[in-house]
């Protein structure tokens, strides 16, 4: 199939390549013209495992282009994709400006039937939104739908390549779209994940239910996590005996520096700022909110616990993206931590294996962006442990000793046996133990 992608962000970007890979002919549409022109120099404008790759291959065999030129990639498709961003509004409701302009900018191209499909999370009604926008600029005959993507940074490729299912709303009556998005998805879901049909409204409230369900896990477990340090128990074993009950599942269990990124903060805050417009307060979801602000400063409060004063100490900290796998430090809880340590007066020195770069935007030189793990260590007083990549699970204990001037670690991630930590003569704290 002819397919334009517009948005070459970590979710137009993986679905364009996907596409391409299973066969069909892709352009990635962007309005940022360094990044399309990074990508069409064989470069990559973000880190995804495994990414780099598929977009090498597909665009050398000319399945997969980038442009800037909406208009002549839209004439020349038959389906397009609209996976711009949709960030926070002032008022926490998703900003819907760049769906709609991209909309609007269909509307002026297309010369033939197209089925147009929202992939960026957009609230319910979006989809009506859209079809206006783009009636308001043609005549031609269009299809609107909606298709949320559920795919995770650092494992997006598997997870759009083999997705637990596909959601897809059609409008009522709209049996060609549904057979249109039958057949491109058909490659992906020949393993048995479903494809579950339905109305747009509802489709684009199963991705604000799913991601605040999501969220609302952790900010359980996080508060079961503080609890167990109250009482005594420890969060580890309570997490694995919780989780061998089917009903519960074992995943998305773990405690942690609470949740971050570029959809969990802005999904539940737009899930709750659509449900009041409408007169409903989504009361789990405001404590999900507030459990997931104060989680993010506990470890902070651990560290002025042990040290009284932070003032001119130097903390190394591990992890900055706002996961393991990923360079996105998009609502990152390791910003909040750094801010408040260097609010507090301490110097931070960081490392993380990909967000580097990404940092460097962000915190200028107010902290210190070492180039390998250890580095970070020297004349540093206490490890702080925010992002759980895998490099930092089997660390050189000795080696660490050796660099730490004081051999505390508070570890955000449960990534250590506390026993171990002690036996090896750390100081060590972490989450819900
Ligand atoms: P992103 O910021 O990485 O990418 C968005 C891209 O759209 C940018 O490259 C931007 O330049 C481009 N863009 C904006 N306006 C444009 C326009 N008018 N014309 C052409 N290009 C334009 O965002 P993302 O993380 O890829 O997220 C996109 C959408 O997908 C959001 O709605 C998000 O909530 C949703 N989503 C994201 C993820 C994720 O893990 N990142 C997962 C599922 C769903």
């Amino acid at each position: 199939m002819k397919i334009a992608v517009v948005g070459t962000g970590y979710v137009g970007l993986v679905v364009g390549a996907c596409l391409a890979e299973n066969g069909n002919d892709v352009v990635c549409v962007d309005r940022d013209v360094a990044k399309i022109a990074t990508l069409d120099a064989g470069r990559m404008p973000i880190y995804e495992p495994g990414l780099e790759e598929m977009v090498r291959r597909n665009h050398a065999e000319e399945r997969l282009r980038f442009t800037t030129d909406l208009s002549a990639a839209v004439r020349a498709s038959d389906i397009v994709f609209i996976a711009v961003g949709t960030p926070q509004g002032e008022d926490g409701s998703a900003d819907l400006q760049h769906v709609l302009g991209v909309a609007r900018d269909i509307g002026r191209a297309i010369d033939g039937y197209t089925v147009v499909v929202d992939k960026s999370t957009v609230p319910v009604g979006t989809a009506q939104q859209v079809r206006v926008a783009i009636a308001a600029e043609t005549a031609e005959p269009f299809s609107v739908v909606s298709n949320p993507e559920f795919l995770k940074q650092g494992a997006a490729i598997d997870d759009f390549m083999k997705p637990d299912r596909v959601v897809v709303g059609t409008e009522p009556g709209d049996g060609r779209a549904a057979g249109v998005m039958g057949e491109l998805y058909a490659p992906f879901t020949r393993t048995g994940a479903p494809i579950i049909m339905m109305d747009t409204a509802s489709a684009e409230l199963t991705k604000y239910a799913a991601n605040s369900m999501l969220a609302a896990r952790i900010s359980f477990m996080n508060e079961i996590a503080t609890v167990c340090e109250l009482v005594g128990a420890d969060v580890d074993q309570v997490r694995k005996a919780m989780g061998a009950d089917r009903r519960i599942g074992a995943s998305f269990l773990f405690p942690g520096v609470g949740y971050g990124g570029s959809c969990f903060p802005k999904d539940v805050k737009a899930l709750l700022r659509a449900s009041s417009d409408m007169g409903y307060e989504c009361r789990i979801l405001m404590a999900v909110e507030a459990v997931n602000e104060q989680q993010k400063a506990r470890l902070v409060c651990k560290m002025q616990a042990h040290f009284t004063d932070l003032a001119g100490r130097t903390i190394a900290l591990w992890g900055l993206a706002f996961k393991p796998r990923t360079d996105d430090m998009r609502e990152a809880p390791a910003i909040a931590i750094v801010e408040r340590l260097l609010a507090l007066g301490a110097r931070v020195r960081a490392y993380d294996p990909e967000a580097t770069g990404t940092a460097r935007q962000i915190f200028g030189d107010r902290i210190t962006l070492c180039e390998k793990s250890y580095d970070a260590l020297v004349d540093a007083e206490a490890l702080v442990i925010v992002t759980e990549w895998n490099e930092f699970r089997e660390p050189d204990f000795k080696k660490m000793r050796q660099l730490l001037r004081s051999p505390v670690v508070f570890d955000g991630r449960n990534l250590y046996s506390p026993e171990h930590m002690r036996a090896l003569g750390f100081t060590y704290f972490s989450i819900g133990r």
